[in-house]
């Protein structure tokens, strides 16, 4: 297998399987059999014939050729004790002791075997509000986060990693203003991430410079008014600082809601790309673009296969994995969605000499998904013509479309934050964050890493030199180095030197294809106002995302990407 050293690093601490004294037990060849051969056993159920050898040698080749990985915890869990295969889920809060702290209790199991928790609090009653059986007041959304934050604190995932939340208010709660700043001072929430579900109304409000009510869940009332301008303002102004809350556009979201008699949709995944009914989960997989180039050109019928074979891989988890509780496992295999998207996009551009803040990038991803949507779509078909529809299909829109599919959605966008490292190509839709790094190895001189395409053509077109790599490693952008033809300044352009606008265009562009939603970070420079934070949000909602993150560069203390430092 062609793996990086990075790749091996992260293989070797989170994914190989290990003994009882935590000695390492398996090569990466061996982990990608296990998960293979564990996935492949699903053949069984529905043709006791199938040859699963033989589908399992597929799945083993198209994993370690690095042209699709599935998420985290399949790698990991599959045809291993815990068996818990999907990163994604959303829990419903009910309005009362018991169901709040149900949820922390599931929460916990579903960190213990590595997947991500997503809630909306939107329908416990405000702070202050009366608690009829004791006479006393309710504390509010925001003060229970804090124990759903304690309790993740807690449960480190099989020790392999720690869980993830996402959080979620609507805009008409009478806690939003608190909402809106509980992460300011980052020490009681730092477990989730946090967005404000914005409205239709309060959209339409917003523009007409308008109020909008604030609603109290537990009896429906109206209790209040705010301004859409203020609120949107402080939104902003929090985003601006340290890149929270987020957005989501809920009543878009549930607009895509395929199957909306089995519930409203309040609330998504950890970074957002997934929405899901309460007790849903949902197992992604990507494929690697830049695996998809051929002659400079992208090799469709590669693509074509990989995708069909991908959604049947992520058809097959949903029957093999191990829900962490009843509920759960109903919920899913009654819609059985999955969620394929891709990584290395950006290096997919680069392979094709496209820069990423470009009509020619929209129309390439636009293509490409449109593609990989159509044909994961044809995938599911075929799927339902042996083993049936998802069992709520006559209750969803593709009923009323006529068209069978075993999988109530089969696209996502991931961040592919950790697969996309084992892949060793760029992550999801992101352009590259930078082009070389320094990394200090202990007891060594340090060592300047530099992205595998750019010392390439760095190298076949005469200007690569050592001297020049530790220039660009100091800022990981070669935007204003001397030396760097303008073409590959062009050509190799970084997140940081990519107008906000553009990063928003193309999140827009995949969503136009994607059944789920989009994981993408709005990358700003320090120097971008509250105002360009406004701007974004207000582009994205125009241009249909269902969500947006912006992060300004620097304002946080702890910044997971960091550029220019040692690790
Ligand atoms: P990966 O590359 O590890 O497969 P992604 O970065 O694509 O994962 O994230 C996909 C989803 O996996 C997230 O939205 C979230 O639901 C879940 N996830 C990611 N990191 C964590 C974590 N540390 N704990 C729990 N869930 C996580």
């Amino acid at each position: 297998m062609k793996l990086t050293e990075n790749a091996l690093k992260v293989l070797e601490a989170r994914y190989l399987a290990r003994n009882e004294k935590g000695e390492v037990i398996e090569t990466p060849e061996q982990m990608f059999w296990r998960v293979a051969r564990a996935i492949a056993e699903a053949e069984k159920i529905y043709d006791k014939e199938a040859d699963v050898e033989k589908i399992a040698q597929e799945f083993y080749n198209f994993m370690t050729e690095l042209d699709f990985l599935p998420n985290t915890p399949t790698l990991v869990n599959a045809g291993r004790p815990l068996g818990q295969l999907s990163a994604c889920f959303v829990l419903p809060v009910g309005d009362s002791m018991e169901d709040i702290f149900d949820a922390v209790k599931y929460s916990a199991l579903i960190h213990k075997s590595g997947g991500g928790t997503g809630f909306s609090f939107s329908r416990l009653r405000a702070k202050g509000a009366r608690v009829r059986s004791t006479g006393g007041i309710a504390s509010g959304p925001v003060s229970f986060m804090k124990v759903f934050n304690a309790a993740t604190e807690a449960v480190k995932q099989g020790g392999v990693r720690r869980g993830a939340n996402m959080g979620v208010l609507r805009c008409d709660h009478p806690d939003i203003l608190e909402f809106i700043t509980a992460k300011e001072d980052n020490k009681d929430i730092t477990n989730f991430n946090i967005s404000v579900a914005l409205t239709d109304k309060f959209m339409k409000a917003l523009e007409e410079d308008g109020e909008y009510e604030l609603i109290e869940p537990s009896t429906g009332e109206v209790v209040g008014k705010l301004r859409a301008r203020e609120v949107f303002e402080r939104i902003a102004k929090n985003a601006w600082k340290n890149g929270e809350p987020g957005v989501i556009f809920i009543d878009r979201i549930n607009e895509a809601n395929v199957v909306p008699e089995l519930g409203e949709i309040e609330s998504t995944n950890p970074c957002g790309e997934q929405p899901l009914l309460p007790y849903e989960s949902c197992n992604l997989g990507s494929i690697n673009l830049a695996n998809m180039v051929k002659d400079g050109e992208i090799d469709w019928e590669h693509l074509e296969k990989t995708v069909k074979l991908a959604v049947r891989f992520l058809d097959n988890v949903i029957d093999v994995n191990h829900y962490p509780l009843p509920e759960i496992e109903k919920m899913t295999k009654k819609t059985r969605k999955i969620g394929l998207g891709v990584m290395g996009f950006a290096d997919m551009l680069i392979k094709l000499s496209v820069p990423y803040d470009s009509e020619e990038a929209l129309n390439l991803a636009d293509k490409v998904m449109e593609f990989i949507n159509k044909k994961s779509k044809e995938a599911s078909a075929e799927l339902a013509r042996v083993r049936g529809t998802f069992p709520a299909w006559k209750k969803s829109v593709w009923a009323k479309k006529g068209l069978k599919l075993r999988n109530a959605t089969t696209t996502t966008i991931a961040p592919t934050g950790s697969i996309s490292i084992i892949a060793g190509v760029s992550s999801g839709i992101e352009p590259v964050f930078a082009l070389a790094f320094k990394r200090h190895i202990l007891d060594r001189k340090d060592i300047v890493e530099v992205h595998r395409l750019f010392e390439q053509h760095a190298r076949e077109n005469g200007y690569y030199s050592e001297k020049l790599m530790m220039e660009v490693a100091k800022t990981g952008r070669i935007s204003g180095i001397a030396g760097v033809p303008e073409e590959a300044k062009r050509l190799f352009v970084t997140a940081l030197d990519i107008a906000p606008e553009w990063h928003v265009k193309m999140q827009a562009v995949f969503q136009k294809h994607t059944d789920n939603a989009v994981s993408k970070t709005i990358n700003m420079p320090n120097s971008a106002t509250v105002e360009d934070v406004k701007e974004s949000y207000l582009l994205a909602y125009k241009l249909g995302c269902k969500g947006l993150t912006v992060y300004r560069d620097g304002s946080r203390e702890e910044q997971v990407l960091n550029v220019g430092l040692t690790e």
